[in-house]
Parts: C-alpha cells; sequence; structure tokens
C-alpha cells in the first residue's frame, strides 16, 4: 500500500458528508444575507406601466463584486417626476430560487444609489442576475432590465475555458491537462447524465480549478489544514466540493503534496461532483432525507474513472463475502462503505432492471416521492427483497440481511487490491 493509497482511502471518509454539509452551507447563506430575502419568483414579470407616468433615465447600472466579500450594486438614475425616493437592487445568487434584496442608500456626492451585499463563505464566479426597483417622490416605479453578472475574483488571474458542457476557471500554475481533461470528461458524459437523469443541467456549471489550498482559503478559510478526525479516521484532505446551491464544483487536483492524475480528477471526481449538481436540480432530494449510501452511490455511478469504479465494485464484493457488509439501513454516514456499496446498488439495480430504471426513479422523486417508496414502486419489489437480490449478486450465499449487523470498524485501509473509493471530501 502506498502513501497515496492511504491519503485517497482517507479521503473518502471525509467525502461522505460533502453534500449535506452542501446544503447546510446555502441555507445559511440565504439566511445571512443582508437585507430580507424576497421569496418572489425567479422569473421577472415585466410590471405592467413600468415607470408610471415619468420619464426616467439610467446612467449607471452595475453590479461590482468584494469577492470574498460580496459586492456593491450602484444605480444612477432620474425620473422626470422628481427626486427618487428609494432604490432596492434584486438579485439572486447561482441557482437559489429566492432573490434577495439589498436596500441602496444614496451618495449624496455621487448621486449614486449604492446597495451592499455582504457574504463570505461564498465561492468565486457564481453566476448572478439582478434589477433595480426605483420609485420617485411622485410615487413612480420604475423596474430595471434584469442583469447577468457575475461573483468574480477581480483580485487575481485566472484562466478561463468554456464549451457547451461548463466553465471553467483555472488558477495559473495548475498544469493545463486537468482542464483539458475536464472538458473532454463532460462531453464524454453528456449523453450518459441525459439518459439517466432526462434532462441536462438548466444551466452550465461552473469548475473552479485551484492549484492547491491558498486561494481556496479565501472563503473557506482552513480548508489547507485538511480535516483531522473526520468520522474517527485520520486527516483527511479535502479535493473537490460540489456547491448545488450555486451550480458551482471548486476542487483541486493538488492536495499535501500529493496530487491527482488528471484521468482521475476529471473522468472521476469531477463527473461525480456533476452528479450532485445533478441531484440538486432535480427536486433537490437527494441528500436531504436519503442515507448517504444512496445519494453518494448515485453521484459514484456517473464516475466514469472505469479503475475506480471497479475497483468500489470489487471492494463491495470483498466487504460481502468476507461477512462485513451491513445492512444497508445501518451505513449511516459511513463515508467509504457510501461510496462503494452504494455505486455497487446503483450498477447492480441498472443491470437487474434496466437502465432506464434511474431515469424512473429520479422522476418519481422529483415529485416529492421519498427515496424508498420511489425505489419500490419502480422496481415492483419491496426494500428487504431488493437488498437480498442485491446481496446475491455481490455473491451472498446467505443473502438475506443480517438482523445485526456486523460491527462497522471501517478498514485502516483497503487491502485489498482495489482503487479507494476518492471523490470530493468536505469536512
Ligand atoms: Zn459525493
Amino acid at each position: 500500500m502506498t502513501r497515496t493509497r492511504i491519503l485517497l482511502a482517507s479521503l473518502a471518509v471525509v467525502l461522505a458528508f460533502s453534500l449535506l454539509i452542501n446544503l447546510r452551507l446555502g441555507s445559511v447563506v440565504s439566511v445571512a444575507a443582508q437585507e430580507a430575502v424576497t421569496s418572489t419568483s425567479t422569473v421577472i414579470a415585466s410590471p405592467t406601466n413600468n415607470g408610471g407616468s415619468a420619464e426616467w433615465t439610467i446612467s449607471t447600472d452595475a453590479f461590482v463584486s468584494k469577492f470574498p466579500r460580496g459586492g456593491e450594486f450602484s444605480l444612477k438614475a432620474s425620473s422626470s417626476a422628481g427626486k427618487i425616493t428609494s432604490a432596492f437592487a434584486f438579485f439572486q445568487v447561482g441557482t437559489a430560487k429566492s432573490r434577495r434584496r439589498a436596500t441602496a442608500q444614496l451618495d449624496q456626492d455621487t448621486g449614486t444609489w449604492i446597495g451592499r451585499w455582504d457574504i463570505t463563505n461564498i465561492p468565486p464566479f457564481v453566476p448572478m442576475s439582478y434589477y433595480w426597483v426605483i420609485t420617485d417622490e411622485a410615487g413612480n416605479t420604475y423596474q430595471t432590465d434584469l442583469k447577468d453578472t457575475s461573483y468574480a475574483d477581480n483580485d487575481n488571474e485566472w484562466i478561463r475555458s468554456e464549451t457547451e458542457d461548463i466553465i471553467i476557471y483555472q488558477e495559473p500554475g495548475l498544469p493545463d491537462i486537468y482542464v483539458q481533461k475536464t472538458l473532454e470528461a463532460m462531453a464524454f458524459q453528456r449523453d450518459f447524465y441525459l439518459k439517466h437523469w432526462g434532462t441536462l443541467l438548466k444551466y452550465k456549471p461552473v469548475a473552479v480549478l485551484y492549484n492547491g489550498y491558498q486561494r481556496w482559503s479565501a472563503w473557506r478559510p482552513g480548508i489547507a489544514g485538511g480535516n483531522t478526525s473526520i468520522g474517527g479516521e485520520r486527516n483527511t484532505f479535502t479535493v473537490g466540493q460540489a456547491l448545488t446551491d450555486y451550480g458551482v464544483f471548486v476542487g483541486t487536483a493538488r492536495y499535501n503534496s500529493a496530487e491527482l492524475s488528471p484521468d482521475k480528477y476529471a473522468f472521476g471526481i469531477i463527473l461525480h461532483e456533476i452528479g450532485h449538481l445533478y441531484q440538486g436540480q432535480n427536486g433537490g432530494f437527494f441528500g436531504a432525507s436519503m442515507p448517504l449510501w444512496f445519494s453518494e452511490g448515485d453521484a459514484e455511478f456517473f464516475n466514469a474513472y472505469m479503475p475506480e469504479v471497479n475497483g468500489e465494485l470489487r471492494t463491495a464484493r470483498v466487504y460481502a463475502q468476507e461477512g462485513r457488509l451491513p445492512r444497508l439501513m445501518d451505513i449511516g454516514d459511513n463515508g467509504l462503505l457510501s461510496y462503494f456499496v452504494g455505486v455497487s446498488f446503483w450498477t447492480w439495480l441498472t443491470e437487474a432492471y434496466g437502465d432506464d430504471i434511474h431515469l424512473q426513479i429520479v422522476q418519481r422523486l422529483a415529485k416529492n416521492k421519498n427515496w424508498r417508496d420511489a425505489l419500490e414502486e419502480t422496481t415492483g419489489r419491496n426494500f428487504l427483497d431488493l437488498e437480498t437480490e442485491f446481496r446475491q449478486w455481490l455473491g451472498i450465499e446467505e443473502a438475506a440481511p443480517p438482523t445485526s449487523l456486523p460491527t462497522l470498524t471501517p478498514p485502516p485501509f483497503f487491502a485489498t487490491p482495489t482503487f479507494a473509493p476518492t471523490k470530493t471530501p468536505k469536512p
């Protein structure tokens, strides 16, 4: 066992927590926004009689990102009916359904209305859109056109790439091969995503590819130090995370002086994380109330780095045949098991019930169906029977799940000649 493998095995432990924490981060963010969060629809209906009886002139309408601490909306406008008395910037960040509102103050010196957005903990280059609603002293109200912008990191140099599948911001120094492989992987997997989700992402995801932890630390202090004792395991390093609320993947192929191969990073980690973005789009149900093995296994189903996936499948078999495989519902938040058992479950499910089973299940999930009901309805089998079939497939002779689980001692390392599940840990 090489040192690298030990590290990789450790990574998976942390990864387990990634989606849940992402979701939590998202909700904290919306609550913490300055000013009240409005719940207006994301579709901006052009108001009837926009502007009232006044003539409106807009001379400045801008958003300046102050990443990593939010940004500033500025508006210079005038009405033929009198002074402007209030101005609000309504803005949407990432894939959030609701808009936030920044109450602007008039800068008397410049005559510019300034609305501040104070935030931390959001990655750079999250897409944004906004519009203003302004009112004059005669009571006329005007809504400006919707503008697209980005929570850009203007303090650092970035190399931008874009294809029909993804937008990449690459930190200089990270070898181009990681970007090339990422673009390749996204194109390679496009049809597979489409087939299994029924639709592509409705937005173009953003990937921020760091060359280490320094820039990452700007909005995630402490990320460089690794994660100690997560899951009772060794120190681990986060190599990537999907932020489903923002449609953004961030990660680095270089951690703790080691690095991931470009193929493994792009076809393994990134495609897995993009899988989480699809989950987020699909009604947002993945990860909320469903077990980790189900959601992480599903994301891992989109990993196209086959040496790794095949290794996970082998590991699940070894566990099963050695009597170390717990019942599915007893896996809990064990990240190691969630990955290789979860991906084995989804692989078995499509082999046993047809390749369209995934789409059928997620369509039920998208309609608020509980994950277990969706699974049982789609297959026509109850969960216990499904689990028994799954265990048979893994080579267990006495396939009915045990009534009490074997002691869950996370493996000290992967003893079998497999690749450890590696995804994207996040503390
Ligand atoms: Zn994951």
